[in-house]
């Protein structure tokens, strides 16, 4: 089961016209057994696993730095509890300011608590595209897309399905054809769809394209290359309300049927 805590992009939001979809930013949880646990980026979603006192050992993947991914990290509680182990997984890259991005994340005075004083036993681990790991149940298989400053997509395969968590992804170059290598046959793509498609060409303003982001319209293209059986659409833009992302659904649904719009607390 993975479980998607956050589904928003950018920025988190909340009011009553996101109600239906949610305000977090990206955090995917699947469970290895009672007491550990995969966690995929540490967007505001990871503030949903601190009631969850069960989990002794966390794998956290991050896919990249941006904010959107990452502002739920101090917040998370299990950096403060002696008990906890936490391995960390990023793409090793020159840009790093260190190979612990805890002691950036925590560092003063963007973060009051710095790194030293955390509690859990923590573990970094760095990681390039080709990288495959395997946990009980679940493999997962690493690869570089395309998205400003990088971004690691994720291929989590369980025995009964596959799931392939692209993150931050922009269409249009020759990663396209990797992708939809990398995609072939997965059960589920769940896809960067920031964009309506007239948004990301310009139509009524400023293009978007070059930003990093695509559109459920590419999610479609991909899924039918890829003979993936189902597209999610995720990362979703934070102007767009319940009633945006209903009628995008609607659209992207008379293309491909099996395309679902997540929301915080879908589980897959
Ligand atoms: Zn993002
Ligand atoms: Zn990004």
């Amino acid at each position: 089961m993975l479980y998607l805590l956050g589904t928003r992009g950018t920025l988190p939001v909340s009011g009553q016209r996101f109600v239906k979809y949610g305000g977090n930013t990206t955090c995917l949880m699947t469970p290895i057994d009672e007491k550990s646990c995969i966690i995929f980026d540490g967007g505001t979603g990871i503030m949903s696993l601190n009631k969850y006192n069960n989990f002794e050992e966390y794998h956290i993947f991050l896919t990249h730095l941006h904010w959107d991914h990452i502002v739920g990290v101090p917040i998370f509680q299990a950096f403060y509890n002696h008990k906890k182990k936490i391995h960390i997984y990023l793409e090793n890259k020159p840009t790093l300011q260190s190979t612990d991005i805890l002691e950036v994340l925590f560092n003063p005075p963007f973060f009051p608590v710095p790194r030293n004083k955390l509690r859990a036993e923590i573990t970094m681990n760095l990681i390039d595209t080709g990288d495959q790991f395997s946990f009980p149940g679940i493999d997962i298989h690493a690869a570089e897309g395309n998205h400003p400053d990088g971004v690691m997509m994720y291929k989590i395969i369980y025995p009964d399905k596959s799931v392939l968590f692209t993150s931050d992804y922009e269409h249009g170059t020759p990663v396209d054809d990797f992708l939809i290598e990398f995609a072939y046959g997965c059960d589920y793509l769940i896809y960067d769809t920031t964009y309506h498609p007239d948004e990301y060409a310009g139509k009524s303003g400023m293009s978007r394209v070059g930003w990093g982001h695509s559109t459920y319209q590419q999610g479609i293209e991909f899924v039918k290359k890829a003979n993936v059986k189902n597209l999610v659409m995720t990362h979703h833009n934070p102007d767009y309300d319940d009633i945006t992302l209903d009628e995008m659904g609607i659209m992207a649904r008379r293309q491909f049927a099996n395309t679902f719009v997540a929301y915080d607390g879908m589980v897959i």
